[in-house]
């Protein structure tokens, strides 16, 4: 199936198939659509979920200033996210549903506060 999409990152409208993941956050499980941006490769993730105020672990990409870092905001998946973009642009990469996700230990991420 094909949906039109508003890319997050390059904000740019696409069409798009979607994957839907499942996550599971100890003892709920989310859903999600994945729309992978036709132009600029981002991935869309479409929270389905019902929203509760928690815990979300950004992390931040190669070459990007606070590479090797991770933020913690408090809140709604979308309105994090949000957040994010003001706080730091476009210059992050990825919204995980907590630091075991983000592979905060495995990667030795430090928290940027
Ligand atoms: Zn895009």
């Amino acid at each position: 199936m094909t949906d039109a999409c508003f890319c997050a990152r390059c904000h740019k409208n696409f069409h798009s198939d979607y994957i839907v993941r499942y996550i599971s956050d100890d003892d709920v499980v989310y859903t999600e659509r994945d729309y992978i941006c036709t132009y600029c490769g981002y991935v869309n993730s479409v929270y389905e979920g019902e929203e509760e105020a928690k815990d979300w672990c950004f992390t931040f990409g190669f070459g990007q200033k606070h590479e090797g870092h991770y933020h913690i905001i408090r809140g709604g998946r979308e309105q994090t996210k949000k957040i994010m973009f003001e706080r730091f642009g476009n210059k992050w990469g990825f919204q995980y549903s907590s630091t075991e996700a983000a592979g905060v230990k495995r990667y030795g991420l430090k928290e940027l506060k």
